[in-house]
């Protein structure tokens, strides 16, 4: 390896490696430093596909019980853990060997190792299989991303878990508390649930998944009621020890302790920023640590742009890789900036929930006024046939305009059909280009059109009749 490369890529998750991939494509010399032996980050090691490979299993579980319903009854599953974990290994084994072939293919020099920054123009690499070593550079993109937060007073123990050591799927017996009512311990939670583990979410907040409209997050709180043993809300953990062959677990306002098998902590995570060694140069970051960059990317200093996780919310793989083709593009010189109109949020569990633009909550937080159209999957011929009569499609729509600012879909396949949403706030489409733009029969994406024709009060399988 040479010591010196035009653009240095810290952090190979979805961001960096996204980014390296597309500077290689645009002629760059590129390095990418990761202490993986592949890139992936934690998206593909320890985060979107192995808890998505779980979540698809509880999904066969769930589909296999609820067929009872169709009359087809298969029984209890007889779950061989060790198989199933090896399968989520194989996937996440082939996704990030792909990443690795990718990487050579376009000549992108890969470091294993974890870098620091010595100043605005070197990087030391430690851990690298031939020692440790120095590069310059004449840009940097840092990628580093994010960890989960942990709380304060919790043992150090196997039985508390973060979302990575949950992903390991060690033992799905006994009970499970999960501490936080958000994506992961959402989906984490709904995993071991149907592996057979006795799960209770406890949440801080009044309501699960806090950010999303609660006409959305209703039917998957309905549905948690009976797959879980418990939620709780406006609760905290006040105390947990470990005692003998379990976690004691008081909770506030509460005198009697419960045990638990395990504790899952999933309160959040923060960025990665600190030993990057950015004292060492002009780069800033906030009060929690996110580092502050412009619409291009690029921090304060002028050599080094930063992506991601590391740059704030939301947290999320497909926004990451965005900012990481934006902030090469920034740097070979085109005239660019990361402004999108609406980026999505899924939250993967059954049924899902999924969302862009402006949420109903946050129009009204805001003081935004928005017209709501809302249309029952009770009234979709294909969420009937599949016995999934509890989604709702919601378009937030500008008044008189009817222009499309945001879309809430919750129930099956919502992850997928929200695709639909984004491209409609990204392009500026309105109800009536929705409504007017003919959806394949029969299937789950008639109801964004429906929504739409609901607007107008003229929706053919609703009956809502605007007052004229
Ligand atoms: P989160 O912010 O989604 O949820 C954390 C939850 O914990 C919140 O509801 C919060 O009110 C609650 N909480 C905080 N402190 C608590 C306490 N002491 N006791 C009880 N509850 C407490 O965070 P997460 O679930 O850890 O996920 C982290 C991030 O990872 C997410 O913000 C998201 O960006 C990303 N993620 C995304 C996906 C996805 O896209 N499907 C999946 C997993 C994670």
């Amino acid at each position: 390896m040479a010591d010196k490369t035009q653009l240095v890529i810290v952090g190979a998750g979805p961001g960096g490696y996204a980014a390296a991939f597309h500077a290689a494509d645009l002629g760059l010399d590129v390095a990418l430093v990761d202490p993986e032996a592949n890139p992936g980050g934690v998206c593909l090691y320890r985060g979107c596909i192995p808890s998505k490979a779980l979540l698809h299993a509880a999904s066969v579980i769930h589909d296999a019980r609820a067929a009872a319903e169709l009359g087809l009854h298969f029984g209890d599953p007889a779950i061989d853990i060790g198989k199933l974990r090896a399968w989520k290994n194989g996937v996440v084994a082939k996704l990030t060997g792909g990443l690795g072939q990718l990487t050579r293919q376009r000549k992108v020099r890969y470091v294993q190792g974890r870098a620091r920054l010595l100043d605005a123009s070197t990087l030391e690499i430690e851990g690298a299989p031939d020692g440790t070593r120095r590069l310059a550079f004449g840009h940097a993109i840092l990628a580093t991303g994010s960890r989960p937060f942990e709380l304060a007073g919790f043992p150090r123990s196997p039985r508390v878990l973060d979302s990575t050591s949950a992903l390991d799927l060690g033992d799905v017996s006994g009970r499970m508390l999960v501490v936080g009512g958000g994506y992961i311990g959402l989906e984490l939670g709904s995993v071991y649930a149907a592996l057979g583990c006795r799960v209770t979410v406890v949440e801080m907040l009044p309501g699960l998944l806090p950010g999303v409209d609660r006409d959305l997050v209703r039917p998957l709180a309905k549905r948690l009621e009976v797959d879980l043993e418990c939620v709780r809300l406006e609760t905290r953990v006040a105390e947990v020890e470990e005692r003998g062959a379990g976690l004691s677990v008081r909770f506030d306002g509460q005198a009697e302790a419960e045990t638990f098998d395990r504790v899952l902590v999933a309160v959040g995570r923060g960025p990665n920023s600190e030993r990057l060694g950015l004292e060492a140069t002009r780069v800033r970051v906030d009060e929690r640590g996110f580092v502050l960059v412009d619409a291009q990317l690029r921090t304060e200093e002028p050599t080094i742009s930063a992506i991601g996780d590391l740059v704030g919310q939301p947290m999320l793989a497909h926004k990451a890789s965005h900012e990481g083709r934006t902030a090469v593009e920034a740097i070979a010189g085109h005239k660019v900036a990361f402004e999108p109109a609406a980026i999505p949020a899924v939250v993967f569990t059954d049924p899902e929930i999924a969302w862009c633009g402006w949420t109903e909550d946050e129009a009204k937080a805001r003081g935004r006024a928005v017209e709501v159209a809302r249309f029952p999957w009770a009234a979709s011929g294909r969420a009937l046939t599949l016995g999934r009569d509890d989604g709702l499609t919601k378009l937030v729509l500008e008044p008189g305009t009817g222009r499309v600012l945001g879309v809430g879909i919750v129930g099956p396949g919502a992850g997928e059909l929200i695709a639909e949403g984004v491209l409609a706030v990204e392009m500026g489409a309105t109800a009536r280009d929705l409504a007017l733009t003919i959806h394949p029969h029969p299937t789950l994406s008639e109801t964004v059109m429906e929504a739409a024709e609901v607007f107008f009060g003229q929706s053919t399988h609703v009956f809502r009749p605007k007052r004229r």
